[in-house]
């Protein structure tokens, strides 16, 4: 396999759509090949992240503001 196939095949794989000799072919070519490795592992993450729905992620000035209002808050009340 090279690392086009590797490529191709790294969608089926991901979507579990692949048969079990095609996995083991995916995963050998993925572990001799950094690049390869490194791709899927951006692929497979990406996956994950949309597959929970990105529910508890804030954008990050978002969250700055609440963590300070919070903090006033509580400063009033002490
Ligand atoms: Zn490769």
């Amino acid at each position: 396999m090279n690392c086009h196939e590797a490529h191709e095949q790294m969608y089926g794989y991901l979507d579990r759509e692949s048969g079990v000799v095609r996995r083991l072919r995916v995963r050998w070519h993925l572990y001799r090949c950094p690049p390869c490795g490194k791709g899927f592992s951006f692929e497979y993450a990406l996956r994950l992240r949309v597959r929970q729905g990105c529910r508890d992620e804030l954008p990050e000035e978002l969250s700055h503001r609440l963590r300070a209002l919070l903090r006033e808050q509580t400063d009033g009340q002490g």
